[in-house]
């Protein structure tokens, strides 16, 4: 019994068919460079990895490769459903749901929020519904395990009507993440699924922390866009907002573009001036150059002023989670945030730290309450989970 999982982005498709019983992979790839003459399509079956070039392939005829590889690799007979990501779901969905012309007129409404996003969402539940009429397709939420927010959480202080009528609120995102590693932090820690309080930091590319209280999210980082809350790899997070007029007008350039530069040069990239990836900053800043230092530096200070804010919400704190690319690969990242944070009662275990990482979870500092520690994240396995169920149900 196994589980396509595909997630399409502008010009890429990532898929993966997934057993969700055993959580065993049995293949995973991307299609990339959709649309360009060296378009590839490139996956990994068991420990080995392939690829062919797609040349000049888009989403539709990246999706008939992709499901010509499960036929060639014998993958499809024991296919019971496919699970999309879709990023954004407004306030239409507090869950995962088995796709409709309902849900996908829904995800369309939503496409003024998440306008780079749910586009190519679409586009691959439309050809996904063509190349397998038989299955049922689930559309798993990035926005939806934040819609337990409350209102105090959600709202933004400026003219109410904006959130009446054009929906501005906080949604958040990394939902499936943070849900995913929340649940795995409980088995990990003992706590009590009725009574525990976590913040969870997803930390890749894209960079989000979550208060979980009692299995649902209270408060999250990210906004109305993933461009809100802390410092990540290539995106500013939260700034002083008039900072936009005032650059705009300094540069004679249009807000719009003012905006691109805040989600595609600012970050890791812009402060160092190096480069977004945070292997290579920590290299850098090694090396002596001050601007790495100094991306390093506001990385964790600002993190740790998002964890530290996340507190208030909870009252309390039982366990600080790491994961994405950066939490769980990066010791330096969490000796450093856990540092500021010592007044939560929290100090690192350096061994400790120094074992745990992308493949092997636990615990990094001395405590046990409050602790935080390492739990990888597996977005697709959750999408799996989901999609399976639904797809028992209906
Ligand atoms: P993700 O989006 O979760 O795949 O995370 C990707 C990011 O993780 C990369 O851009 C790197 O910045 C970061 N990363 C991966 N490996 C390491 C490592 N060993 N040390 C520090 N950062 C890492």
């Amino acid at each position: 019994m196994d589980v396509l999982v595909l997630n399409c982005g502008s010009s890429s498709a990532k898929f993966a068919v997934i057993d969700p019983a055993t959580s065993k992979e049995e293949v995973s790839g991307i299609a990339q460079r959709l649309g360009s003459p060296d378009a590839s399509l490139d996956w990994k079956r068991n420990g080995e990895k392939a690829s062919r070039p797609i040349p000049g392939a888009g989403h539709e005829a990246a999706l008939r490769a992709v499901g010509e590889l499960l036929n060639q690799l014998g993958l499809t007979e024991e296919l019971v459903g496919i699970g999309h990501r879709v990023v954004h779901g407004g306030s239409k969905f507090s869950g995962s749901m088995a796709i409709t012309p309902e849900v996908i007129a829904k995800v369309e409404e939503c496409i003024p929020l998440g306008p780079l996003h749910n586009p190519p969402n679409l586009v691959g539940i439309r050809i996904a519904q063509e190349l397998f009429p038989e299955l049922p397709q689930v559309g798993v939420f990035d926005t939806a395990f934040h819609q337990t927010m409350p209102p105090v959480a959600y709202t933004y202080p400026v003219p109410h009507e904006w959130l009446e009528t054009h929906g501005v609120r906080r949604y958040g995102f990394h939902g499936t993440s943070h849900r995913f590693v929340a649940k795995q932090a409980l088995q990990l820690t003992g706590l009590s699924p009725e009574n525990h309080r976590l913040v969870t930091a997803h930390l890749g590319n894209g960079c989000s922390c979550a208060a979980v209280r009692d299995g649902k999210s209270v408060d999250t980082t990210m906004g109305l866009t993933p461009l809100e809350g802390v410092m990540m790899g290539t995106r500013s997070g939260s700034i002083d907002p008039a900072i936009i007029g005032h650059i705009s007008g300094a540069l004679n350039k249009p807000a719009d573009q003012i905006l691109d530069a805040l989600n595609k040069k600012a970050g890791l990239l812009g402060v160092s001036g190096l480069s977004n990836d945070m292997r290579t900053i920590e290299d850098a800043a090694a090396g002596g150059h001050e601007r790495a230092r100094l991306a390093f530096d506001l990385f964790c200070y600002i993190l740790a002023k998002a964890i530290a804010a996340l507190v208030v919400p909870l009252g309390r704190l039982d366990a600080l989670v790491f994961t994405g690319g950066i939490g769980e690969n990066s010791v330096a990242v969490r000796e450093r945030t856990v540092a500021h944070l010592g007044f939560l009662g929290l100090t690192i275990d350096p061994q400790a730290n120094a074992t745990h990482g992308r493949s092997q979870h636990g615990r990094v500092t001395e405590e046990m309450r409050p602790q935080a520690l390492v739990v990888p994240t597996n977005e697709e396995l959750m999408i799996a989970l989901d999609t399976a169920e639904i797809a028992r149900r209906s």
